[in-house]
């Protein structure tokens, strides 16, 4: 007899955006003429940078001729974006990442869900709350959790993010082997300082641990004496692998392409504790379950690295970076406290009473759509997440609708 995967049972029913899809759609049936402003789900809103488009263009008009088709690529991308990636992202914060350290995927969503893979099924795991929802449920998928008994799963170091502590989590009392961290944070939008990196790279070295570092929003830091990378901190090489998007960064929610680096030295234990690189077994997954991003997309990636490109992009998150000191300023002026938006494009704000009282209070008397914390953890219940992705001229509406309706 075929049985299913049981662990499944144990995730929670509703992901959080279709919940909030779902009230969405129950508010627009009622109020058919009524106008929605979304600053919930975390999708931008801006085309793609025009050098992104032309080279985009230029390699579909490759693939149309037989001279210059291009069939499966490498598994682990194209050497030119790989190059340029060593080149751009990491050479000029002073960091070493060969190309072949860079495994190009199609979004850091599929790549901090995957990695768990090549770890042991009874890894002890330390996640945030609040956190970005994929950690955790693909390890729950995974079997490495308990059951699900008062809003935490068993089996699950959480490392909790606090008023108290700036919603930057403290280190766990208790060994755990594998961390995710993911600094410009989503929800919360903090960011993380060379003290604090500093910090886990030593817990990790010491207790034989791997961080999971999701700098999906990396290109979101204004203040440039913060760490870009978490490969600045001395010795994170060994203890750590780093996940990049182009998502948020350049517009590609669409488009799908990401980056996962692997460091050479980076390295996990066998049950003789024995030492094992893990490049080795991440090549090993991908070479196997992964055929690689399409040329166009790589070429289209790979645009962003050029002058013009480097230009658009900036152009796009001063963008919604101008959203998020509106969206910040606003709310705080309506005596909400505020973290993130500094350098990050979501702002979390203390909503002063239950995070989906709240969503529906902005949904129903404002129409305007922010997420509750609430589904993004246990201490994100009090609090909702606002995001900067939309027009300049949406956000100015919809803090002029919330102030009507919080004043
Ligand atoms: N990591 C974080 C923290 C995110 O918030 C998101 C998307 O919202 C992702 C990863 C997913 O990125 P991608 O579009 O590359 O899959």
């Amino acid at each position: 007899m075929i049985k299913i995967n049981e662990n499944y049972f144990k995730l929670q029913a509703s992901y959080l955006f279709s919940e909030i899809a779902a009230r969405v759609n129950a508010f627009q049936k009622e109020n058919p003429g009524k106008k929605i402003i979304r600053l919930g789900i975390g999708d931008v809103t801006l085309a793609l940078p025009k050098v992104c488009i032309d080279a985009f263009h230029k390699a579909v008009d490759e693939m149309a001729d037989d001279n210059t088709f291009k069939g499966y690529g490498p598994e682990q991308g194209y050497l030119f974006l790989r190059e340029k990636i060593s080149d751009y992202d990491y050479k000029t914060r002073g960091v070493s990442i060969s190309p072949d350290e860079i495994f190009v995927s199609d979004g850091a969503k599929c790549d901090t869900g995957n990695i768990q893979e090549i770890f042991s099924t009874d890894t002890k795991i330390a996640i945030p709350d609040p956190v970005y929802p994929v950690y955790l449920d693909t390890n729950v998928m995974a079997g490495r959790t308990g059951e699900y008994k008062n809003g935490r799963y068993e089996n699950i170091i959480y490392l909790q993010g606090t008023k108290e502590n700036g919603f930057v989590p403290d280190l766990p009392d208790t060994d755990v082997d594998l961390i995710y961290l993911c600094f410009p944070n989503n929800p919360t939008g903090v960011v993380a300082t060379f003290d604090l990196l500093n910090n886990w790279v030593d817990y990790a070295r010491k207790n034989k641990s791997v961080i999971l570092y999701d700098a999906a929003y990396e290109a979101f830091i204004q203040d440039d004496a913060l760490p870009r990378t978490i490969y600045e901190i001395e010795g994170a090489k060994e203890v750590a692998i780093e996940f990049r998007s182009y998502s948020k960064t350049a517009g590609f929610t669409g488009t799908r392409c990401a980056y996962t680096v692997v460091p050479k030295e980076c390295r996990a234990y066998d049950s003789s504790e024995k030492k094992h690189l893990l490049h080795g077994l991440w090549n090993r997954r991908q070479c196997t379950k992964f055929n690689g991003v399409s040329y166009p997309v790589q070429k289209a990636a790979e645009a962003v690295y050029s002058d013009k490109g480097l230009v658009q992009v900036k152009k796009l998150i001063d963008y919604y970076m101008k959203n998020a000191a509106l969206i910040r300023k606003e709310m705080t002026s309506l005596g909400y406290e505020c973290v993130g938006g500094l350098n990050s494009p979501y702002i979390w704000i203390d909503s002063k009473m239950d995070s989906w009282d709240f969503f529906n209070l902005l949904l129903n008397k404002a129409g305007v759509v922010c997420t509750p914390g609430s589904g993004f953890g246990a201490c994100g219940d009090g609090y909702i997440r606002i995001s900067a992705f939309n027009s300049y001229e949406n956000v100015k509406k919809a803090v002029n609708l919330i102030k009507k309706t919080l004043k």
